[in-house]
């Protein structure tokens, strides 16, 4: 599934302000709010697709990501078993609520599906009890960037517990019904505003919404439900991906109290430094040194890649601050489309010290006309090289 450009989803440009950008998405919000177009699908996935595009563009951390590695950059690799962030509704009022303001806040107050937002009572469906996120860091060399990897590792969590099957309970009669909220699991506040009374249901806070108290515990996991545990998880990390980039697993996080999902597992990638090559972006650097012989008479070189050794051949002549460019050598864009290139930047190295003998013989070959520098005959794009070089 391809996803549309953030930037584009708000309207703004790519070097709007931090202001530009939540004023764009306020005004997506009210436009394709569910209250003003209830039961429209169409403006319910435009309301959500604008909050996941200020979740990052509204974030620098994660605009900047996203600014140079696109949606990979910021969790939304597709496939590999990977998934994007998606936000349900309960999650974009949570987080963004207050960017509506008054908008919608007290009017509906109570009355719209999702309640007002605006920061008072909210009225939720009972949520689906979800355990919490584990985030894992893990290391990567160059070489299982470029081809992708499957890392096992192994992770202290908590797991369902197998004696009681996650409920906590010694036996199938170790529970009563709760008599704070009569089984229900919520109980009903009233509270007054100027619209009149208002009911919100909130968890029950004696039984925690189960609606039933544990009488008989289950020993091994003293009637929580869970236990900790390791487990060894292999993660299938596609390839490209970078420093600092999040890729989540659903569903092999914590296991939550007493049944539900599974939170997800967050992982953290992390690029260890390669002896040789650099990176920028998609494209690998490597600082190549000629001896002065080489450059003036050409050899055949060896150029360290992600897939290996590259012969290559130096032309006689070649100058230092030459950039051959080794195309589709980089590594490959983290979606799966196209490589970058290896940049090899060629030096070349001035001995620091000479013998006699040496020092005679250079001192006799400067005498030579063709030893006088010419830059006419040299690489006249060198400039133009080294700027898009640094930029
Ligand atoms: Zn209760
Ligand atoms: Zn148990």
């Amino acid at each position: 599934m391809s996803k549309r450009d953030y930037y584009e989803i708000l309207g703004v440009s790519k070097s709007a302000s931090q202001d530009e950008i939540k004023k764009a998405y306020r005004q997506q919000a009210l436009k394709y709010h569910p209250d003003k177009n209830p039961g429209d699908k169409d403006a319910e996935n435009k309301f959500k697709e604008a909050a996941e595009a200020y979740e990052i563009l509204g974030n620098q951390d994660k605009r900047a990501r996203y600014d140079r590695y696109g949606h990979a950059g910021v969790g939304g690799a597709s496939g590999n078993g990977f998934s994007g962030g998606g936000m349900t509704m309960e999650d974009i009022f949570e987080n963004f609520g207050d960017i509506f303001g008054s908008a919608f806040g007290g009017s509906f107050g109570g009355f719209s599906s999702f309640g007002g937002f605006g920061g008072s009572s909210r009225q939720r469906s009972r949520r689906v009890n979800k355990g919490s996120n584990l985030r894992v860091k893990v290391s990567l060399d160059l070489k299982e960037i470029a081809h992708g990897v499957t890392k096992k590792i192994k992770v202290n969590k908590y797991v369902t517990c197998k004696p009681c099957d996650g409920s906590g309970a010694a036996n199938s009669s170790g529970f009563s019904t709760c008599t704070t909220c009569n089984g229900s699991g919520q109980v009903i506040k009233v509270t007054s505003t100027f619209l009149g009374q208002m009911q919100t249901a909130a968890v029950c806070p004696a039984c925690g919404g189960d609606g039933k108290i544990i009488t008989n515990k289950c020993t091994s996991c003293h009637g929580e439900g869970i236990v900790k545990d390791t487990e060894v998880i292999s993660l299938d990390i596609p390839a490209g991906v970078a420093e600092g980039m999040q890729l989540s697993v659903n569903g092999k996080g914590n296991a939550p109290r007493r049944g539900g999902v599974n939170g997800d597992l967050i992982v953290l990638i992390h690029e260890e430094k390669d002896p040789d090559l650099i990176r920028d972006g998609n494209d690998l650097i490597y600082g190549l040194y000629l001896t002065f012989a080489e450059a003036a008479l050409g050899a055949p070189v060896e150029i360290p890649t992600v897939d290996g050794i590259v012969k290559i051949k130096i032309e006689p002549g070649t100058q230092p601050g030459k950039i051959l460019r080794l195309r589709g050598k980089g590594l490959p864009e983290v979606n799966g489309y196209g490589r970058g290139d290896l940049l090899v930047n060629i030096n070349v190295w001035i001995p620091k010290t000479l013998t006699k003998e040496e020092q005679k013989i250079v001192e006799q070959l400067s005498k030579s006309t063709n030893f006088t520098p010419n830059p006419d005959a040299s690489d006249k794009n060198f400039f133009e090289k080294m700027k898009n070089f640094f930029e």
